[in-house]
Formats: C-alpha cells, sequence, structure tokens
C-alpha cells in the first residue's frame, strides 16, 4: 500500500529566479554563500545548501533573505522547528518578505495547525496578488478548514475520526476497529506508545485528491493526520486494514523520529507491517527488475516517481525493512528512530543500534 508525504512548496516561487533574493549591501563572501546555498537546493543537496546558509548567516546576521534560505532548507529536512525559527527571524529582521510568510505558512501547516497557516496565506495573498499559486493554495486551505469544520468526530481511545455525513457513521465506525488492532500490533513491535491521540479523516476520493494532492498510486496520506479515502479505497476493492494499519505505522514512526528519516525506512516499515504475513508482492516486484534500487537512491521522497518506479521503490524498501525487522527486532529500531529524531546522523546511529554497517546490511540484501 503507498502513500506519499506530500509537501506543497513554495519553493517553485523561490528557485524560479524572479526574485532577486542576494541583499545588494552583501559581502562577496556572503554573496557567494547564498548563491551556492539556493544551488545546492535546486541540486538536492540540502546538507550543502544547510552548511552555506550556516555559515553565511553567522557572517551577516542581520540579512533576513539568508535566514530565507536557511528556514526554507530546514523544511526541506523536515527540522520544522528550526525552520520555523529562522523564517520567524527573517520575518522579524523583514517584515516584508512575503516569501518568508508564505513558507512559514507552510511549517505551521504541516505542525497540523491550519488556523495560522491561513491566517498567514491570507496576508501572503494581499501582497503578492499576481501569484497564482498563493491564491491557489489558500483556496485549497480553506475548503480544508471548512470540510473539517462540518465533519462528524467518533473518539477512540488511541484516535480520533471524522468523517463528513450520517451516512458515513458506520464506516468510521469500521475504520476504528481497525485502527485499534492496528495499533496493538504495531506498537507491540515496537515496544512503545504514541503520546497523543491519533487524528484520522476520512473522505472521498475527490476530497481526498483535492486536499493531499497526493500522487495517483497513493492510497493515503499520512502527514500527522492520518488521511484517508475511504469511499475511494472502497472502489478500489483494497483493503481497508492494510490501509490503516500502514499509515498508523508512519504515525508511531512520525512519534519516535520527526526528522533524519531515509524513505526507505519509513516506507519500508510501513509496507512491512501493514500486512507481515502478505509479503510475497515484494519478491514478485523484485524479480522483473535486473537490479534493486540502492537505499541511497531511496532515501529521498518517492513522491515524484511514476506508478511503475515507485512500486519497484515500495518493493525493494519493504524487503529491506523486513530484513531488519528480522534481525535486529521492533525495537532496536524503535532506537535507531529515537536517534535519528534527536539528530544523529544515520549511518553511525545504524551501526550502534543495529550493530551492523549500513554498508554490510545493504549487501546482505542481495544474498
Ligand atoms: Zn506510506
Amino acid at each position: 500500500m503507498k502513500c506519499a508525504g506530500r509537501c506543497i512548496l513554495v519553493g517553485s516561487l523561490i528557485l524560479g529566479g524572479s526574485h532577486t533574493l542576494a541583499g545588494n549591501q552583501s559581502s562577496p563572501r556572503v554573496g557567494m554563500l547564498e548563491q551556492a546555498g539556493w544551488a545546492a537546493i535546486k541540486a538536492g543537496n540540502h546538507k550543502a545548501a544547510a552548511e552555506a546558509f550556516a555559515e553565511a548567516t553567522k557572517l551577516e546576521p542581520k540579512n533576513a533573505s539568508l535566514w530565507l534560505g536557511a528556514g526554507y532548507t530546514e523544511f526541506l529536512l523536515r527540522h520544522d522547528a528550526e525552520a520555523k525559527a529562522y523564517l520567524q527571524r527573517a520575518l522579524d529582521l523583514d517584515p516584508k518578505l512575503s516569501l518568508a510568510r508564505a513558507q512559514l505558512a507552510q511549517v505551521v501547516k504541516r505542525q497540523g495547525d491550519l488556523a495560522e497557516a491561513i491566517r498567514l496565506y491570507e496576508i501572503v495573498a494581499t501582497e503578492l496578488p499576481d501569484e497564482k499559486g498563493v491564491a491557489d493554495t489558500l483556496d485549497r486551505w480553506k475548503r480544508e478548514r471548512e470540510l473539517h469544520e462540518r465533519m462528524r468526530v467518533e473518539v477512540g481511545d488511541h484516535f480520533t475520526v471524522s468523517f463528513e455525513g450520517p451516512e458515513d457513521a458506520e464506516m468510521a465506525a469500521q475504520a476504528l476497529e481497525s485502527l485499534n488492532r492496528a495499533f496493538w500490533r504495531i506498537t507491540d513491535v515496537f515496544g512503545t506508545f504514541p503520546a497523543r491521540k491519533i487524528p484520522v479523516v476520512l473522505y472521498s476520493g475527490e476530497q481526498f485528491r483535492d486536499i493531499t494532492r497526493s500522487p495517483q498510486w497513493a492510497a493515503a496520506a499520512f502527514d500527522g493526520i492520518i488521511r484517508v479515502p475511504m469511499r475511494g479505497a472502497g472502489e478500489k476493492g483494497e483493503d481497508l486494514d492494510r490501509v490503516l494499519a500502514h499509515e498508523f505505522s508512519h504515525a508511531m514512526i512520525r512519534s519516535l523520529a520527526t526528522r533524519g528519516l531515509p524513505t526507505w525506512l519509513n516506507e519500508g516499515l510501513a509496507s512491512a507491517l501493514e500486512a507481515p504475513d502478505d509479503l510475497s508482492w515484494t519478491d514478485k516486484t523484485m524479480a522483473t527488475v535486473a537490479k534493486a534500487p540502492s537505499l541511497a537512491v531511496l532515501s529521498t521522497s518517492f513522491a515524484r516517481l511514476n506508478g511503475r518506479d515507485a512500486q519497484v521503490a515500495y518493493a525493494a524498501s519493504t524487503r529491506a525493512a523486513k530484513r531488519l525487522l528480522d534481525e535486529a527486532g521492533g525495537v532496536a529500531i524503535a532506537n535507531l528512530l529515537r536517534d535519528l529524531g534527536d539528530g544523529k546522523e544515520f549511518e553511525a546511529a545504524f551501526l550502534h543500534r543495529i550493530q551492523k554497517s549500513l554498508v554490510d546490511f545493504e549487501s546482505s540484501l542481495s544474498q
């Protein structure tokens, strides 16, 4: 089962080149670092971007556009607390820096504060009236708010399930039961519980595509909220238990590590845990490719992949995660995730918690 962690970025706006960001008064060194930072973002090298902006902000701490770059980079790295602080600093230095406000809105939206995200974006929309993307995003967020306001909520011990009409009440009760089964099974694997109740929203297929903007192949999504297209899932005959267990696994993983997580580990664990007794699809899929994609390639988001490539990416990731579960166990993996959440570097944390180097682990996968 697939899902896409989706992020709508004003990145296209920033990287589109229509805005001159370098402060005129910048020293040549700072100008160079700023340019290098944006080039690194464009090339997908977020670590190099973070380093460039860190040095630049040290040299010119009062340059708002540098903090925008630093904040945007942290957003891409999913370091939301840092992203928020840096973007806020950019706005404190230059309250007219709309791009920082727009990016800050994306951060608070991802943190679950839709009301604040809309408030910020409404300001951005007045500041950038010609940016169609801004108006579209604002409209979509408002549709999401309106929909959620008219939804009913079924409250369980571990989840709250929101749904739209009375005709969905039975489906919501069924989803809650399914989620509770997944809860006990998967918390047992990791030996830990999520800190708080997890919000679940049931959508129609159309609402789901509109609000999450997931790729066509996505069966559900998790972005702090488990979002499931109920009627859509039913129509495709997909197994609700699998979809919900998959998304709950993401919620568990996120409660242990909000950052530093390679996509193969996140998606692989969720796929391996959705129905652990039925993983034959991974071997079938892998038998159709000459060579499995490397874990390094599988570390970035799958959202950009087409259906076929996504299937291979999921199969390879699931196979790796299953091996990890079998060899090291869920508790060791939970400790690895906690280390990543604490900011530890992946390969070092892997060696420490799994007692095997990542390189050795990867080469053992093909054996
Ligand atoms: Zn997923």
